[in-house]
């Protein structure tokens, strides 16, 4: 088929998907001319829920009338301010509330984890990533092995071929995380890539690192809020997400992080400590010595950032109310519907860099441009009105995030697409 079908079709599939309506909770940009873009950019930063605004609005209010009374009194005071969101917010990654705490922001949190289950001995110094991680976990990992005295030459293993616009060899990863064997300290993983949009089968990797003895964690960044997600019955020791991708919480917003429950009283991991972490009970008896409490939250450190935490609750609320398994398969549909509209482009400068198979992607489509004139062709489709986004050297991401796109922007991105190939 070489046509596009009409806008009809894509108006039918609105018509018939039972979370259409969640798209009138968000705000959507506009641009100068007052025109609203096809939003498509949910993997990088996600809407505002409407209902934002009004809780930041309670919080200030909260701050303007009860200034520091606002901490343990009226509804939600701060000191407990995060005790409602970490039953909806574990439910999302599909753990017990006490293994979820949201703090700092993910980087923070990665090195915080990493303080406790990377543990390295001169027999078992090693890390294992993938070769082409989110920089910032490169950097962090880098750091910690040298706070440790040892070489990241020798210490970090990197699995792939390096370049960008590779898919991950699943079997390699295991057979890597196998062969290193007993000089693993840690695995850590991204749960979807962040380039090429490839959602890895976590359980397998959890169980060939404990296998060999080393620890595993996730950062789940682009994995949380898109695809589903089961750290408790996948065993893993740790993982780390940040909340302003899929999970529409804003800008730098607070960051969670997950330890799993084997750990809930390991008080002897070293971890760092600060007054947050305390026991709740005895947190004001302002002891001198640390008494971790119970779980996740032992590993806080200030008292929480309110402002940016709050968002969450808007958003938290939202996924409540749809459920990630019923967002998860409106977007495989969504994707599904895409590619379907992109095979029918005669001649498109690009290929699907994304798997095909639903199980190994999650809401974005990453499209590699196969001519040189890749970030012109980006230029064109973003002057036609659509939010998507670039990466150097030859990716266009696209994310129609099932929260709040429909099949209707899927449809224009493709049409717009089509004319401005068949433009150049
Ligand atoms: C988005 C993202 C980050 C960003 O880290 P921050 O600490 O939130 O700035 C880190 N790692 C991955 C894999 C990401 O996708």
């Amino acid at each position: 088929m070489t046509t596009m079908p009409p806008l009809e079709t894509a108006r039918r599939r609105d018509d018939d998907d039972p979370l259409a309506d969640f798209r009138d909770s968000f705000s959507f940009p506009t641009t100068e001319d007052g025109d609203q873009p096809i939003y498509l950019c949910g993997n990088s930063l996600g809407l505002q829920p409407e209902s934002t605004r009004d809780i930041i609005d309670r919080e200030l209010d909260k701050w303007a009338d009860m200034a520091v009374d606002g901490h343990f009194s009226g509804e939600q005071p701060w000191s407990t301010f995060h005790d409602p969101l970490a039953e909806p917010m574990a439910e999302i990654v599909g753990a017990r509330p006490e293994e979820v705490i949201l703090m700092n922001t993910l980087t923070v949190n990665l090195h915080l984890m990493m303080i406790s289950f990377y543990r390295p001995t001169p027999e078992r110094p090693k890390v294992l990533m993938e070769r082409s991680a989110f920089p910032s976990d490169r950097y962090a990992v880098v750091s910690q092995i040298e706070h440790h005295g040892f070489d990241p030459d020798e210490a970090l293993v990197e699995v792939g071929d390096g370049r960008d616009e590779t898919l991950l060899d699943e079997d390699e990863l295991l057979e890597a995380i196998d062969r290193h064997g007993d000089e693993l300290a840690l695995v850590l993983i991204g749960g979807v890539q962040y380039y090429t949009g490839q959602s890895l089968d976590l359980e397998p990797i959890v169980e060939a690192g404990h296998d060999v003895g080393a620890k595993v964690g996730f950062d789940l960044a682009h994995a949380v809020g898109n695809v589903e997600i089961d750290l408790h019955d996948w065993d893993a020791d740790f993982a780390v997400w940040c909340t302003y991708k899929y999970l529409n919480a804003g800008p730098g917003a607070i960051a969670g992080c997950f330890v799993h429950e084997r750990y809930a009283e390991a008080f002897d991991l070293p971890r760092l400590a600060g007054w947050w972490g305390h026991e709740p009970e005895t947190r004001f008896e302002m002891n001198p010595e640390f008494e971790p409490q119970r779980g996740a939250g032992g590993w806080q450190l200030s008292n929480a950032p309110i402002l940016s935490m709050a968002p969450l609750e808007a958003s938290l609320d939202l996924f409540e109310q749809a459920g990630m398994s019923r967002l998860r398969q409106k977007s495989v549909e969504l994707t599904e519907y895409m590619l379907d509209l992109l095979d029918t482009m005669p001649d498109a400068p690009f290929e699907v860099l994304t798997p095909r198979d639903p199980e190994s992607r999650g809401a974005q489509l990453s499209l590699r441009l196969t001519e040189s004139r890749g970030r012109e062709l980006f230029e064109s489709v973003r002057d036609r009105g659509v939010v998507c986004d670039f990466r150097e050297p030859s990716v266009i991401r696209v994310a129609p995030a099932p929260m709040y796109n429909s099949f209707e922007d899927v449809w224009h991105l493709c049409d717009i697409l089509r004319d401005v190939v068949s433009e150049s």
